[in-house]
């Protein structure tokens, strides 16, 4: 018992608030490098669908590093080795990954629970590494100017969870930064998106396809016997789309995608189609003694490009990069969580920025009924191959990979 709080408690060497992709990534590198993890996760599954569901390039490079990517494509997926978009009727090649190391020149499509339950199946093989499903922080436990743990509830009440540090990678309405007091700036976003799966013949075709036309962009992903469908709208415009009625918001989905014209009463009725809110915010610290937030929770990034999985990972493996060693004497120190902020910040800047640039270029012109003509960056992409690899590197790689330099080390 804590004798504080009068609640159970359970002591660990690093507390991970969520096991989303940067949570999971993180726990199972600290468990890996023999430090005591315990990884909180409010849900009792991984099962949440319209998440982000790509595996990039420079994540399957660190499953490579980690010998795990055998065993990961083994799983149920989609691999896409270039990015199509089609405006104002024509189809342009945007990014190729062919270029790269031939086991991880393509975006792999993998529901995001399977990739989950994959991490989460394999960092139970290390004994330090405890995964407590069903389990909420609700709060941080600060003794003289450091966070010392969290307060959660779990599935048996209260439990108090007492740890040489805090890592909150509880996304994009972190209660770990809510209790830090820390707020994100807004960076803005001109849109929403209106998530719906819609079933998928062989006869569709597989290559993930993003249509730009005056008024409206709609993205199809395939998801093997379904498509996830993606319908751009105006930030704020959900309620005249409501206005309008289901009849013509399918009509609108059959027209952006007349191969899917056959199955729109697949959509039976709005509880059947998921508001995204955009956002793009940061942090401007993302740390404070004892409490270090990654991913999400320090920023979130717009769906332009797909990178929000990828950029909370590369987190995840610089933090355990910078971390292991201090985590493993049990000296942890503000400078080091400084570092990890450090190293991670500028990626995620300039990743923020062109989603910016695209956002209002592209994406805002669009929206508001422009009438679309194909832009001139698009048509050389689309000319000259060897450009593609521009876009790929931004989408695929990220400014700042991070590599997984941590070893496996016997628990300390
Ligand atoms: C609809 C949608 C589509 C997207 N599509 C893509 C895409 O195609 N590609 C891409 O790369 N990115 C995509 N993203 C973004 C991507 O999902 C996120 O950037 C990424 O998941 C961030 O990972 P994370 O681990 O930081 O946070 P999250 O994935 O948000 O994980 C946070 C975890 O913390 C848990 N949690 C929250 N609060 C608590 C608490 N108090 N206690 C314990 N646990 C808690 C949550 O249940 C969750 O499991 C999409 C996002 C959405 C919403």
């Amino acid at each position: 018992m804590d004798e504080a709080t009068n609640a159970p408690f359970i002591s660990t060497g690093c507390c991970i608030a969520g096991g989303g992709p940067a949570g999971l990534v993180l726990g199972y590198l600290l468990a890996r490098s023999g430090i005591p993890v315990t990884v909180l996760e409010k849900h009792a599954d991984f099962l949440r669908d319209f998440r982000g569901d790509t595996i990039h390039p420079s994540t399957l490079r660190a499953l490579s590093e980690l010998a795990l990517l055998d065993d990961f494509l083994k799983l149920p997926h989609q691999q896409a080795g270039h990015v199509q978009a089609e405006v104002a009727g024509g189809i342009f090649n945007v990014a190729s990954f062919g270029h790269l190391d031939p086991r991880w020149n393509f975006v792999a499509f993998m529901p995001q629970w399977d990739f989950l339950n994959f991490l989460a199946e394999r960092a139970s093989v290390f004994p330090h590494f405890r995964l407590l499903m069903q389990t909420a922080v609700v709060s941080l436990i600060e003794e003289n100017g450091w966070v010392a743990g969290v307060h959660a509830i779990g599935p048996k009440g209260n439990i108090d969870i007492r740890a040489q540090l805090v890592i909150g990678c509880d996304g994009r309405h972190s209660t770990v930064r809510d209790a830090c007091g820390l707020s994100p700036k807004q960076l803005g976003a001109p849109m929403d998106v209106l998530w719906f799966s819609l079933s998928r013949q062989e006869s569709d075709g597989v290559d993930p396809v993003g249509k730009f036309e005056a008024g409206r962009v709609f993205i199809r992903i395939n998801r093997g016997v379904q498509w996830q469908c993606g319908y751009v709208i105006a930030k704020g415009s959900l309620e005249s789309i409501h206005a309008a009625g289901l009849d013509a918001f399918r009509a609108s989905v059959a027209e952006a995608s007349p191969v899917l014209a056959d199955r729109v009463d697949e959509i039976i009725d709005w509880d059947y189609v998921k508001l995204l809110s955009v956002a793009v915010d940061r942090l401007e610290r993302w740390h404070k003694p004892g409490v270090l937030l990654i991913g999400d929770a320090a920023h979130t990034m717009s769906p332009v490009g797909g990178v929000g999985i990828n950029l909370a990972i590369q987190d995840a493996i610089a933090a355990s990069n910078i971390l292991s060693d201090p985590l493993r004497r049990g000296l942890v120190d503000e400078s080091d969580l400084a570092r990890v902020q450090k190293r991670r910040e500028w990626p995620t800047r300039v990743t923020q920025k062109m989603q910016i640039i695209a956002q209002n270029n592209v994406i805002r012109p669009v929206l508001s009924g422009q009438s679309m003509q194909p832009p001139i960056f698009l048509r050389i992409l689309n000319a000259i191959p060897w450009l593609q690899r521009i876009p790929a590197w931004m989408i695929g790689t990220g400014v700042r990979p991070e590599h997984v330099w941590t070893q496996e080390l016997p628990p300390v």
